[in-house]
């Protein structure tokens, strides 16, 4: 998955390497999750193929109804075997894309082998606002609900995205042309603030309808925490923000850090701050500009990346965050030139490196362990999903966790070089968290220095906004100059 065509690469705990609406569901349901909620064409296909390998086709024509379809199915209707009640399934994409068909296909037909009040079909639509006429268009929504009909598949219940209120008479002829019940046309505006779309989609009624569908009885959810939690959001002064600057490569699709945004902003939340976020593009970062160019910032990301592109620049910000005591948060690739910095401006060792970039580096202070070859030849090649981490007591971090042992998500080929780890440490880039057997360096930081600290992991795949993540709570609190 490119991150330039698909925002970033969200990982579960299980390591599987999702796209990010898994990231945009942990956020809002609380709940980690797993391999099993994502399912991508490539792994249908791919197990189809093994399975006629296998010869469990008989010999068959393999083809893509009932072969494709019923993999599928499968799929969805693996969660019988779990103790789950529901199980949504959201298609991405439009109807009619040539991606699509099959699921759709597949859909249809769960939909006639289970019981009519066991299966419910939402369809999310675009009302596009024309604000020269001040009109919103019924039209595309009535044109694909047709196409989906054409499939065989009657919608129950639309949601419709919206600039503006949906007037009466639209949610009338929506009702009318799309064959749905005026109740089951749901408004989904765009909202001032993310987390509270549940809560207008409850008062809209979104719940009610899809329970009546299922025939679900009494629901009667309690959302007072979440209500309490957007009031509050809502309730922070407009004039009170800190402004952070991402530098990373990936700086033209917002979506492709869309996590260590949201981080960012629920670390906000939990400061009682506005945060402001820019993008600042790396490769055009020099030793030149560097102050011109991060000046203005509170505090400085760098995120996690791949391959050397922008690396220069990257490396020109962690220095300059260094030196003039601005607030870091290093991630991942971030962590990892964070160490590359040091040594190379600290330690003197003028080609430090991380292996990735520079092959034949004399001081590869980042590279891939011996234990890791071995793991690479067999085809497996990075660390992925969640593993734990001990923190080192009175450290920044076990402040900021406010416990000895945490669990957070990585996705990475490279570790810390521990040759280095001597000289590191008593130039001053303290190790404040190892794996449980202490080989893995798993977070740096510098004392002496409002906050700069960098992790092996993602922590801004854990962080909700009900529950931010420590490291980023920490990097918006040093922005106020509090002490952390
Ligand atoms: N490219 C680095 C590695 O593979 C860092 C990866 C990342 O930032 N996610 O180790």
């Amino acid at each position: 998955m490119n991150p330039y065509e698909h925002g970033e690469v969200f990982v579960t705990d299980d390591g599987a390497e999702t796209d990010l609406d898994l990231g945009h569901y942990e956020r809002f349901i609380n709940e980690n999750l797993t391999q099993n909620s994502s399912i991508t064409m490539g792994k249908i296909y791919s197990s189809v193929i093994e399975k006629e390998r296998r010869g469990e086709y008989l010999g068959k024509t393999v083809q893509v109804i009932p072969h494709i379809t019923n993999e599928i199915k499968e799929k969805i209707y693996g969660f019988e075997e779990t103790d789950t009640d529901i199980v949504i399934t959201e298609i991405g994409g439009t109807v009619g894309d040539i991606e699509g068909l099959s699921i759709i296909e597949a859909i249809r037909q769960v939909g006639l082998e289970k019981n009519p009040e066991d299966v419910l079909y939402i369809h999310v639509t675009l009302l596009p606002y024309i604000s020269g006429s001040n009109e919103l268009k019924s039209k595309p929504t009535q044109h694909s609900v047709k196409e989906l009909q054409s499939f065989g598949i009657k919608p129950d219940i639309l949601v419709c995205r919206t600039e503006i209120d949906i007037p009466d008479s639209i949610r009338e002829k929506l009702a009318l042309f799309c064959n749905v019940r005026k109740s089951s046309v749901i408004q989904n505006k765009t909202a001032d603030c993310l987390y509270a779309v549940p809560l207008m989609l409850e008062e809209e009624g979104l719940a009610r309808e899809v329970c009546n569908h299922l025939k679900l009885e009494k629901y009667i959810p309690d959302n007072s925490k979440w209500e309490n939690m957007i009031e509050n959001i809502r309730n922070i002064n407009k004039e009170n923000t800190v402004k952070i600057a991402i530098v990373g490569k990936y700086t033209k699709l917002e979506d492709s850090y869309i996590s260590v945004i949201e981080s960012l902003y629920h670390a906000g939340f939990a400061n009682n701050v506005n945060v402001k976020v820019d993008l600042v593009d790396s490769e055009k970062i020099t030793k030149e500009n560097v102050k011109d160019r991060l000046y203005i910032y509170d505090a400085i990301v760098v995120p996690g990346g791949f391959g050397n592109r922008g690396i220069e620049g990257k490396i020109q910000t962690i220095k300059y965050a260094r030196e003039n005591k601005i607030p870091f948060l290093g991630i991942c690739l971030g962590m990892q030139m964070a160490v590359v910095e040091f040594a190379r401006n600290v330690l003197n060792l003028k080609d430090a490196n991380s292996a990735e970039l520079e092959k034949n580096t004399k001081n590869p202070v980042i590279h891939i362990m011996e234990e890791q070859k071995e793991i690479d030849k067999k085809g497996g090649t990075m660390r992925l999903g969640a593993y734990p981490c001990v923190l080192k007591e009175k450290s920044l971090a076990n402040k900021l966790y406010v416990k000895s042992e945490i669990s957070e998500r990585h996705r990475h080929r490279y570790e810390y070089n521990n040759d280095y780890r001597q000289k590191l440490e008593e130039a001053g880039l303290k190790i404040s968290g190892t794996s449980p057997d202490g080989l893995l360096v798993e977070i740096v930081e510098i004392e002496n220095h409002p906050y700069f600290i960098a992790s092996q992991f993602h922590p801004e795949l854990k962080s909700r906004p009900n529950k931010p993540a420590p490291l980023f709570v920490g990097l918006v609190k040093a922005c106020l100059k509090k002490e952390v």
